[in-house]
């Protein structure tokens, strides 16, 4: 079964065209620069109308939602009225889920017969316990707004604990398993015999830990400080706490972790101290979630700073161990998103078959 694997952000479309069960990839690629000034790709609807050209037939589309709330508690094949129910959850994910809808509607329209799928970053994260999901607000906001921890990167999560217990030769049932994606965007999920029951991230992709450019954990009255004492617009303090903190902003120097590493050699203290941060909050997220899931078979590390990071990953769990009688294996594992959308694309059509 051909199925194609859709990325759909705001001006670009990435795609990849799987043969399953087998997991063959055919062949993969971006549009980019689309509706942007001199292009000549107007719209989603003609991005999707390129990609078709290059492809020979598909039989299934796997897209990737980032936000699907806490109704879409898994993958899910697409209708109508699905396309109304997320439209409800834009607000959520204002600068993701638009872009992800635009994808779905456009190639709704060009593969009218053909199964879709919508394939939730957050629905790896739905079996929380609401006592890690609750946050301390009156609860009327919880009932009202929403507001509570959702988490990301659940597709990598839920591919890289798979995997690392293919690896270790044992059922995810039986393991508990800390996931570190650490990418321009970090987090980590705690997963105990198969299911999250914690997750770094929250309401938005902003808690946790220190990102490329995003704060991370940080007192909340920070952010009324800055608007009352120090007269910042809200536009500006969620620009700064986004776009202008986490390594870029202490360091100073870039929110790319190899250039980080470059100016420490340098002798440069600002990146030494963002490094140091960046390790610390990892120890202390993986020990808090070694407490809570009762011990702890494994770490595993992926996305760009996690798989390539060969020092960070041993100055993350130096002597994090040595207390522990059965020291957990810390492993290696590349995400793949992609893969994971297509698997359970071709689940979710395997099941609707039987
Ligand atoms: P994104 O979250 O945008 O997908 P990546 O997963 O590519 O980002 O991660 C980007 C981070 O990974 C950067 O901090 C970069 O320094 C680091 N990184 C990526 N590739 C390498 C590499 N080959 N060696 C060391 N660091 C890398």
């Amino acid at each position: 079964m051909k199925i194609l694997v859709i990325n759909s952000g705001s001006s670009s479309i990435k795609y990849r065209l799987y043969d399953m069960p087998e997991e063959k990839l055919f062949l993969k690629g971006m549009i980019d620069k689309i509706a942007e000034k001199g292009s000549s790709v107007k719209n989603h609807h003609e991005g999707f109308k390129l990609i078709l050209d290059k492809i020979n037939g598909v039989d299934a589309v796997g897209h990737r939602v980032v936000h699907g709330a806490e109704e879409f508690q898994k993958p899910t094949l697409i209708d109508d009225s699905i396309i109304r129910r997320l439209k409800k959850y834009n607000i959520l994910a204002p600068l993701h889920n638009p872009a992800n809808l635009s994808g779905i509607v456009a190639c709704k329209n060009l593969l009218k017969n053909i199964c879709q799928a919508a394939v939730f970053d957050t629905s790896f994260h739905h079996s929380l316990p609401d006592y890690a999901y609750t946050y301390g607000l009156p609860f009327s906001f919880y009932k009202k707004y929403k507001i509570r921890r959702y988490g990301f990167h659940g597709t990598s999560h839920h591919y890289v604990a798979q995997e690392s217990a293919k690896l270790l030769k044992r059922p995810l049932t039986a393991l508990k398993i800390v996931t570190c994606h650490l990418g321009n965007g970090c987090s980590m999920a705690a997963v105990k015999k198969g299911k999250c029951i914690d997750t770094t991230m929250g309401f938005t992709p902003q808690e946790g830990l220190l990102m490329g450019t995003r704060a991370g954990d940080m007192d909340t009255a920070v952010i009324v400080y800055l608007v009352e004492k120090l007269n910042k617009s809200i536009e500006e303090v969620n620009r700064i706490i986004n776009k202008d903190s986490g390594l870029k902003g202490i360091s100073g120097v870039s929110n790319d972790m190899r250039k980080i590493e470059d100016a420490i050699k340098k002798g440069n203290k600002r990146a030494r101290l963002a490094r140091d941060i960046f390790i610390y909050r990892i120890r202390k997220y993986i020990g808090s979630y070694a407490a809570i899931m009762g011990g702890i078979d494994a770490v595993v590390f992926t996305a760009g700073i996690g798989e390539n990071q060969v020092q960070l990953r041993s100055d993350v769990t130096k002597g994090l161990f040595d207390y522990l009688k059965n020291k957990p294996k810390v492993m290696v594992v590349p995400t793949n998103e992609e893969l994971m959308i297509a698997r359970q694309t071709y689940g979710l059509i395997k099941k609707g078959k039987k």
